[in-house]
């Protein structure tokens, strides 16, 4: 399979040869010609697919073909993203995919200036990417307008309505125009994503595929138990003993992010810290100091770190572990990416015990447990209970309630998070997600779906 078999123009096939891509990936050889015809799609696809340009590069094409209006450019498609870092990422494989074409884009979230933002929008501008937020605040200015657009990506759904914006995704979704060409890619398919799914779409074809490196065989993960008050200093022996250059380390906390990154300082490491209180320029320069290797060690919060796209990023740690277990398979995957081997290690103290067992339960395998020698943890500790989470104490009545299989005791089961969950307006807490939503497999009536069975995420699919 090429590019070039797709339907896929001279421009956009000159920007990916560019790119260097020689061939396309699962995702898009089965996305490209669907979303070409005009069909709407559900995409069930994590990011290190390739999913960005399998929606980006039709999604140019159509608009490039498709007749448009004389005269001011107008909004014609929006691809609405949870977070800033994933709207710039996304805009900025537009532009790199668009270069041959004469189409504009513009990338908008909140946290930075709002003013050149309306400038560029009055400028005019083809292709919108923004987070849900940035982009009520100009609907409310009136300083943009939706009414011509042709085509809506909603890019990580689940992720979108895990922090919150279901709301301001109903409100946008009522500003556009009924006939449109609708994309939405979500990792996970729970209850609310498939009711999102079955308002918006219409008659979509499923496209569901693994992961670029499809391979718990390429992420080797790794627990090394130790007592709470050692994790620093065992993440800094690591870091020295092994003598990594690049690491992205876990926190459940923005608080515990920052402790970290000046600790690591403290022991020599280089660190940075990025995270929801950070500014847009403080987490946009973190990110590059990292990527180009001035900065070792990027600490970061789940949300902050939702969409990063790392290049060859060969070690991830779980400094604490997530209380959402399905926010371990989203941090282990930013390694082992477009096919590269990856390391995904976690430091789990006693408090940790009950989040092991439910991502171990999650991704239906245990991780195997290693004991660093000198780092042997005292047997005598007890467990404490973390903060907003649930530690392994008595008395946590939802988690009790949970595992007796009664969920009233939290409405629906949710468990809050522990960290940033509020990027903008309208976020909540709701880790509304369980085992069984990961696992399930959408069920829309007018899919078109092909063959095969996915019965747990593609990471962790055994040879
Ligand atoms: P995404 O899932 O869109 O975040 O993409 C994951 C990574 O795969 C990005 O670094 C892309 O640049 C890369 N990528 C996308 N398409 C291809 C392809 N056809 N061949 C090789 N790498 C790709």
């Amino acid at each position: 399979m090429s590019f070039s078999t797709l339907g896929l123009s001279a421009e956009l096939l000159r920007a990916i040869a560019e790119k260097g891509y020689s061939e396309p990936t699962p995702i898009q050889s089965q996305a490209i010609p669907v979303i070409l015809e005009g069909r709407d799609i559900l995409g069930a696809a994590q990011t290190g697919t390739g999913k960005t340009a399998g929606f980006t590069l039709p999604l140019l094409q159509r608009l490039n073909t498709l007749p448009r209006n004389e005269g001011r450019r107008v909004i014609r498609a929006l691809i609405l993203t949870p977070t800033r870092e994933l709207a710039a990422q996304v805009e900025e494989s537009v532009a790199t995919y668009g270069k041959y074409l004469s189409l504009k884009s513009l990338v908008i979230f909140g946290g930075v200036n709002i003013n050149p933002q309306i400038k560029a929008l009055h400028n005019g501008v083809d292709i919108l990417v923004a987070t849900p937020g940035r982009l009520l605040d100009h609907v409310e200015q009136r300083t943009l307008d939706l009414s011509k657009v042709e085509i809506l990506v909603l890019d990580e759904a689940d992720r979108m309505l895990d922090m919150g914006f279901i709301r301001d995704i109903r409100k946008v979704l009522a500003l556009l125009p009924r006939k449109r060409q609708n994309l939405l890619f979500s990792a996970t398919f729970s209850s609310e994503i498939k009711k999102l799914a079955d308002g918006l779409l219409n008659a979509p074809v499923l496209v569901e595929v693994a992961r670029l490196n499809t391979a718990a065989e390429l992420i080797s993960q790794v627990i090394h138990p130790v007592d709470r008050d050692r994790k620093r200093e065992l993440l800094s022996s690591l870091i020295n003993t092994h003598d990594w250059k690049q690491v992205l380390v876990f926190m459940r906390t923005k608080h515990g992010a920052n402790r970290l990154c000046e600790q690591l300082g403290q022991d020599g490491i280089s660190a940075a810290a990025i995270h929801g209180n950070k500014s847009q320029g403080a987490r946009t320069r973190a990110l590059a100091d990292f990527k180009q290797g001035s900065v070792r060690v990027l600490v970061a919060t789940d949300i902050a770190a939702r969409g990063l796209d790392i290049d060859q990023l060969p070690h991830v740690v779980n400094y604490e572990l997530p209380n959402i277990p399905e926010d371990y398979v989203h941090r282990i995957g930013r390694t082992g990416r477009a096919g590269n081997e990856g390391e995904a290690l976690s430091l789990v103290c006693v408090d940790e015990h009950e989040f092991l067992r439910d991502i171990e339960r999650l991704i239906k395998r245990e991780i195997p447990k290693v004991v660093v020698a000198g780092y042997e943890p005292n047997p005598l500790l007890k467990a404490q209970p973390i903060p907003n989470g649930r530690g392994s104490h008595r008395g946590n009545a939802p988690a009790q309630a949970r595992r007796n299989g009664n969920n009233s005791a939290r409405p629906s089961g949710q468990r809050p998070r522990t960290q940033d969950s509020k990027p903008g307006r309208g976020a909540q807490a709701d880790g509304n997600r369980s085992a069984k939503d990961v696992t399930q497999r959408p069920a829309h009536p007018a899919v078109t779906r092909p063959r095969g069975e996915r019965e747990q995420p593609a990471i962790f699919k055994r040879r």
